[in-house]
């Protein structure tokens, strides 16, 4: 069944939309970063800087699934003009749309705003690791507070549209607090997922400032014992959905 996982993004849509180079949440265990320096596109310092992608060849043309918007940048208040646009288009082909974001709350309001006749078109899926704004800081520099991106929730939900929710990475093993706050506000599901690559990407994606002890200290709390202590709690919870690197520990240990 292992080899039957989808992985990344491919778990979540068979189409994915982009539009800028670079993101300002900077998150330290980024894989778009990580592969951005590796091809000596970005580096550790300029990542943070957005620049729009080209359009031109772009195609807005309906396709057959859902899209994901975006899977390597985010939504954020220096692209949000960009972001409505490239909706905008997408909507009128007839697509389904999978917004993926750390939410930006002028932002969200922005999309809820301006969408709110073609709702059934869009998903949200909040990026929330942890519900501790300092852990998120040091994790994603850049990226909205906690209280922010649970105002985010709370405003699309309050207003009729699908919410859902991405902890992956999962940033502390306090996800039962997470868990009790989001989830009066969730129309969807909850991923879950360990973070991958740490030690390797948060050095490259830092240039080996970020303390090693962190990374360590958060490994830990990913160990198979504590990650099939997590699925033993939820398992029967309809609402939660594991991502690969918990399916491969679940499987691995026969529990799927
Ligand atoms: S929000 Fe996503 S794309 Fe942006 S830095 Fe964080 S992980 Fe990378």
């Amino acid at each position: 069944m292992a080899d039957k996982i989808l992985f990344g993004t491919k778990e979540w849509a068979p189409h994915n939309f982009n539009f800028m180079n670079g993101c300002s949440n900077d998150c330290v265990y980024c894989y778009a970063k990580d592969m951005a320096i590796r091809f000596k596109r970005k580096t550790s310092d300029t990542w943070r800087e957005e620049l729009p992608v080209s359009l031109e060849n772009k195609s807005f043309n309906k396709k057959n699934g859902a899209v994901m918007i975006p899977s390597s940048h985010d939504i954020t208040p220096g692209n949000i003009k960009i972001a409505l646009y490239v909706m905008e288009k997408l909507i009128k082909s007839g697509n389904e749309l999978l917004l993926v974001t750390k939410p930006h709350l002028s932002c969200v309001k922005h999309i809820v705003d301006k969408f709110e006749t073609s709702k059934g078109q869009i998903k949200f899926r909040f990026t929330i690791g942890s519900a501790d704004s300092q852990i998120l800081k040091l994790w994603e520099p850049g990226a909205p507070s906690f209280q922010e991106r649970f105002s985010s929730l709370t405003y699309a939900f309050e207003r009729g549209y699908s919410t859902s929710i991405s902890c992956e990475p999962l940033l502390d093993n306090h996800f039962d607090l997470l868990y009790e706050k989001v989830v009066p506000f969730i129309t969807g599901s909850i991923w879950v997922g360990k973070i991958n690559m740490a030690v390797k990407r948060v050095r490259t994606n830092t240039g080996g400032a970020f303390p090693q002890a962190k990374v360590t200290a958060l490994l830990e709390t990913q160990t198979d014992e504590k990650i099939i202590d997590l699925f033993n709690r939820y398992k029967k919870n309809a609402m939660i959905e594991w991502k690969e690197s918990i399916k491969k520990v679940v499987i691995n240990h026969g529990l799927m």
